[in-house]
């Protein structure tokens, strides 16, 4: 059985008011370990244990090292997660309520990433957080259960980060027949790194990550997202950190649900009724998730 749950897709009429649209949201956040992540990383997870990996090692501090937690633990698979120093204390504490060995290094991603490569053994596996066919191959079965679910659809609204959750929505989207069905991806200023794709022609690193939205800090994203923009229409919204936020709040207010702002991300065009929108009707909405924001620190953001 998957370690991803079928999660709820419901109808909301207060995002809906808001875009003057019909809006569908698949509430990842509901996922165990917090967002979509543990689709594909679950799969990947699953398909190395079954090759006899002995242990699991991911570079993330953040949602996707938290799925691989997770899953180790399901498959009874010891996991080391290696993140940087900007890691929050709580991801730590989580990490380790799941049972992973953490190690803190670098200052970056990419210095934890290099360091948990060299830490990789022969009969281990190194669990990359978004550039890996198999990780988008999971994540495709949101798109599986919102077709099954049979509403119908208009448009994907979804976060970007290094783009593996883009990947895996567009292939979902793809053995559907839906390759005319606009994905609208979201990325906050200071963490564009598919925008600064588009611009440049091809995939390029950003100099820093200054964003909120931790969560979507990739400083460059993975090649295949980028190609989906060639191959299909994508259309790339970049916001302000204050319009996550307060995309959060507000639908704490209106679903109950906290997410962090590289879900809230995607929400605000639709609070916004947003340009990109024109011409789709009914809305899907990736409600992605994430463990990392709590009350606290979302007052502290806002009191900024
Ligand atoms: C990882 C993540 C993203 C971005 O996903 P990518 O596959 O890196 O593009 C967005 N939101 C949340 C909550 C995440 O954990």
């Amino acid at each position: 059985m998957a370690l991803h749950l079928d999660t709820p897709l419901i109808e909301s009429l207060p995002l809906g008011r808001a875009s003057g649209r019909e809006v569908w949201l698949k509430l990842d956040a509901l996922q165990p370990a917090g967002s979509f992540k543990i689709r594909g990383i679950g799969l990947a997870c699953e398909t190395q244990h079954a090759r006899g990996a002995r242990r699991f090692v991911s570079s993330s501090g953040g949602n996707a090292g938290l799925a691989v937690a997770y899953a180790g633990r399901r498959l009874g698979v010891p996991v080391t997660v290696v993140m940087p120093q900007s890691a929050t204390e709580r991801a730590q504490a989580l990490l380790r309520q799941e049972g992973a060995e953490v190690r803190v290094h670098g200052a970056s991603w990419q210095e934890a990433h290099a360091l948990a490569q060299s830490l990789t053994g022969a009969d281990e596996a190194l669990i990359h957080p978004f550039d890996d066919p198999l990780l988008w191959q999971g994540h495709a079965t949101l798109v599986d259960e919102a077709v099954r679910a049979g509403q119908g659809f208009d448009a994907v609204l979804l976060s970007v980060g290094g783009g593996g959750l883009l990947c895996g929505v567009a292939e979902g989207l793809r053995r559907h027949g839906l390759d005319h069905v606009p994905i609208i991806a979201v990325e906050t200023e200071g963490a564009a790194s598919l925008r600064a794709a588009i611009q440049a022609g091809g995939p390029v690193e950003l100099p820093r990550i200054d964003s909120i939205a931790v969560s979507l800090g990739a400083k460059r994203v993975c090649d295949r997202a980028w190609q989906w923009t060639r191959e299909r229409e994508v259309r790339s919204v970049v916001l302000p950190d204050a319009r996550a936020l307060a995309a959060c709040e507000r639908f704490l207010d209106d679903h109950r649900i906290l997410v962090e702002p590289a879900c809230g991300a995607s929400l605000a065009p639709v609070y916004d009724a947003a340009p990109a929108l024109e011409g789709c009707r009914r809305l899907l909405v990736v409600v992605c998730g994430g463990v990392t924001a709590t009350l606290a620190q979302m007052r502290a953001w806002a009191g900024r």
